[in-house]
């Protein structure tokens, strides 16, 4: 069934047909400009239209009895006058006057004189439309009007940036008539295990249901056919990448005999807690299984996980093979290659980041090629396919959840039976453990280093800014020291209470001295980030005013003061991050968090949650709480690729389901040609990101 034509003149016009991979521009009233702006909301092709799911069905079967000046209603009334005002060439007014709900009204139309010869006094019009008063007259302006047949049931859509429900409407209606074929994307038998609709089957149920219960009943199903697809795209490609980096059997060595286990305790300035030692045997075992090692290391902010990925590494340097160390950020290479090159002493300890002048960086490379590096310290730039290393045996990342499941294959990838190590402060709960990282054993550092001094955390209001400035000023001058982060970093003129790096430089210069401010954040060059950081670390400077680019892994023992500005704005987790970053000397430790004035209650929400919890999994479960699985769906949690209908966590059955799907289809000699032709496609993109 399709929906009556609606009152504009363009329905008509010949449409021309297509499958849903069509993009947008081929569909009647989307030119070049429209195109454009709805890519950037995501949709391209006649799929992602149709994908648009009607948030609510307006029931047209049941006429209003009264007039409303709330929603719009469907009404039906009797045509008592029609007439028409010609302004300018090609417009017009037409004005119709009825009786409605036992009332004179007026219904005011643009643009289309025409429908005066359809009205005849005493027609009956049905038509969709917002009352209005204006200067005692009931007025509907542009509403709906209604054909005899017209459908029972109106979807409405979630407006997309400009574009209305009824624009969207006529584009999915256009689109729906003009489609002719379409490649379903999920195999029938999975369809019917699940009792999911086929996808044109679907989109026509959702689009133009027959009534508002048939409507609903079809979107939620859709939704769930939305879910499941990414699901199984997401579970698919995780699978071809295991596939083609299956266990491989050992290919490096390891002495771990008495002098090294010497050398260890000589590199080691204090004792190991229980569970960094537990989590070193494990590692251990690792290297000395016939498997190589597949491991994934969680503990929170500051547990000390460095140096237990150090002794690793230390593992691999001892036996004369080389180790690579990723990390997300300039700063925190930069910072682990420093500590690195004091705990190696007699070993080559290299730097390999984006922004490296070219020079430096081609020289690194080459004495990777020839094995004259031991360890090699490095960003995304490691990954680039020209990086080659002469005896690669262990690779470890930092901070995992901020890479994706592919950079990780592409560095796995750059030698056979690697060792690998993955290190995580972000606490997965752990059905999702099992199932994205599965193929990771896991270890566990559920303690802190001795001698800790709980870090107090405290609320500051906007009004008290400059009072507690002073007091943050008196600390410094007897010796602390302090980062301040901001959310920005130029001025925003449209929001004045979003400190700037900016403003908030102006700002300190005047409350300390200009000497003891140093400055860092994503868009000054690695060396100047790497002068402010020096001049901090070694206390030349006092105080750090950056960005939440400080957020992972820094550590300077001496600092005891965190500020944070407009803390509202930082996610749980950032915050939690960025506090960590102090509380790691002898000196007791303040994090203070600065609340805008016109944060919201789940912005203020956050705060008081860091000010009651400094443990960093009932942080986690609380992000999960107040921001459902969308803290798991994003890729930067899960290392994967990202979800934008399904949600793992809300609809967990359903990706443990796919999950099993997977595995099944994964054995099979023939899958069925939808799912051949997707991991074709998978196997060739992890082969691309392996050899290119
Ligand atoms: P994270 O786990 O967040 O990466 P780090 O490895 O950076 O934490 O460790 C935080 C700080 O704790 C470092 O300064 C490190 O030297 C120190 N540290 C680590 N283990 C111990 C320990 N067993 N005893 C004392 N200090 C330790
Ligand atoms: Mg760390």
């Amino acid at each position: 069934m399709k929906a009556a034509s609606p009152s504009s003149t363009e329905s008509l016009r010949s449409t021309p047909v297509f499958n849903e991979t069509a993009p947008l521009i081929t569909l009647p009233g989307i030119g070049p400009q429209k195109a454009g702006q709805l890519a950037g909301y995501g949709l391209n092709n006649i799929a992602d239209l149709l994908n648009h799911t009607p948030k609510t069905y307006l029931d047209l079967s049941r006429v209003s009895s009264s007039i409303s000046y709330e929603e719009p209603r469907l009404y039906q009334a009797t045509v008592l006058r029609c007439s028409n005002r010609y302004h300018k060439p090609k417009k017009t007014t037409t004005s119709i006057s009825i009786e409605c709900c036992g009332k004179p009204c007026q219904i005011i139309l643009f643009n289309q004189p025409y429908l005066k010869n359809q009205l005849q006094a005493g027609n009956t019009l049905s038509f969709l439309g917002l009352a209005q008063h204006f200067k005692n007259k009931i007025i509907f302006t542009q509403p709906r009007l209604l054909l005899s047949d017209h459908p029972h049931c109106l979807p409405i859509y979630p407006t997309i940036g400009p574009f209305s429900s009824e624009w969207l409407r006529k584009r999915i209606n256009s689109a729906l008539n003009a489609l002719q074929e379409v490649s379903e994307s999920i195999p029938d038998y999975l369809l019917r295990i699940h009792k999911l609709p086929g996808l044109l089957n679907g989109w026509q149920s959702m689009h133009e249901p027959k009534d508002v219960l048939a409507g609903y009943t079809a979107r939620n199903l859709f939704l769930l056919r939305l879910a499941y697809h990414e699901f199984l795209l997401f579970h698919l490609q995780l699978a071809v990448i295991r596939r083609q980096l299956r266990e491989q059997a050992r290919h490096h060595t390891y002495r771990l005999d008495k002098p090294f286990k010497q050398l260890i305790q000589k590199r080691i300035p204090f004792r190991l807690t229980l569970s960094q030692k537990k989590v070193l045997r494990d590692i251990m075992a690792d290297l000395n299984s016939p498997k190589t090692m597949q491991r994934l290391l969680c503990g929170d902010v500051g547990s000390g996980k460095t140096v237990v990925a150090f002794v690793a590494i230390l593992a691999a340097l001892y036996a004369k093979h080389q180790a690579a160390l990723l990390v997300p950020t300039d700063l925190l290479a930069r910072q682990h290659y420093h500590n690195a090159v004091s705990f190696f002493p007699d070993y080559t300890v290299g730097l390999l980041t984006g922004d490296m002048p070219t020079k430096e960086a081609l020289t690194t490379r080459k004495k990777l090629e020839k094995g004259l590096i031991g360890l090699v310290i490095g960003t995304h730039a490691l990954l680039q396919s020209h990086i080659h290393f002469a005896d690669l045996s262990l690779i470890v990342i930092d901070e995992q959840h901020r890479f994706g499941v592919l950079q990780r294959a592409a560095l796995q990838a750059k030698s056979t039976g690697l060792d690998l190590l993955a290190i995580s402060a972000t606490p997965i709960p752990r059905t999702l453990l099992l199932s994205h990282y599965s193929d990771l054993s896991t270890s566990v550092i559920n303690e802190l280093p001795p001698g800790r001094k709980p870090i107090n955390t405290t609320r500051i209001i906007w009004d008290e800014r400059k009072k507690f400035y002073q007091t943050v000023r008196d600390r410094v001058i007897n010796g602390e020291k302090a980062y301040i982060v901001v959310p920005r970093v130029d001025y925003d003129e449209e929001n004045p209470e979003i400190t700037s790096i900016e403003q908030m430089g102006i700002t300190l210069r005047k409350i300390f001295t200009p000497e003891s401010i140093g400055i860092v954040h994503g868009r000054i060059n690695t060396q100047q980030k790497q002068s402010a950081m020096q001049d901090f670390f070694q206390g030349q400077t006092r105080v750090l005013l950056a960005t939440s680019v400080i957020e992972v892994g820094i550590d300077d023992q001496e600092v005891s003061i965190m500020v944070i500005e407009n803390a509202d704005r930082f996610g749980l987790a950032a915050l939690h991050q960025l506090r960590g970053r102090i509380g790691r000397g002898e000196r007791h430790s303040d994090c203070f968090l600065i609340s805008s004035p016109q944060a919201t209650p789940e912005g203020l929400e956050r705060i008081s949650i860091l000010c009651e919890s400094s443990d960093g999994f009932v942080i986690a479960q609380k992000d999960l709480a107040m921001r459902g699985g969308g803290i798991i769906a994003g890729s930067e949690q899960i290392g994967g690729p990202s979800f934008r209908h399904g949600d793992p966590f809300t609809n967990r059955e359903l990706f443990l389901r796919a999950r099993q799907d997977v595995a099944k289809i994964m054995l099979m000699a023939n899958p069925p040609g939808e799912l051949s032709k997707l991991i074709h496609a998978f196997e060739e993109e992890v082969s691309m990101i392996s050899f290119s």
